[in-house]
């Protein structure tokens, strides 16, 4: 399902064009009120939205972008420096991504 989801979305980090899997990570490009789907552990909820959404005949990069680990952290760090996240939200990501390592 994580690699379905991926290939749906180009399959490549939008930052660095890496294409490992295994690092590649799907992140909201709306951050505002997606909350509920981001929060599940593991993220499965995100990959099953995006292949929905694909077999709904929509397309999800539209509301979902492809990064490899170093760039989605980078992506967000620049969300959160827009404004566009609140520091509860970046504080909640870091956690996340501290229990998995
Ligand atoms: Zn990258």
């Amino acid at each position: 399902m994580r690699q379905k989801a991926q290939q749906l979305l180009g399959g490549k980090c939008e930052g660095c064009g890496e294409t490992d899997w295994i690092v590649l990570q799907v992140s909201h490009r709306i951050p505002v009120g997606r909350t509920d789907a981001s929060r599940q552990p593991g993220g499965m909820t995100t990959y099953r939205e995006v292949i929905r959404l694909s077999e709904s005949g929509e397309n999800p990069r539209i509301l979902f972008g492809l990064f490899c680990a170093n760039c989605h952290v980078k992506h967000t760090r620049r969300q959160f420096e827009a404004g566009q996240i609140g520091s509860a939200s970046l504080a909640a990501k870091e956690r996340r991504r501290a229990r998995r390592n």
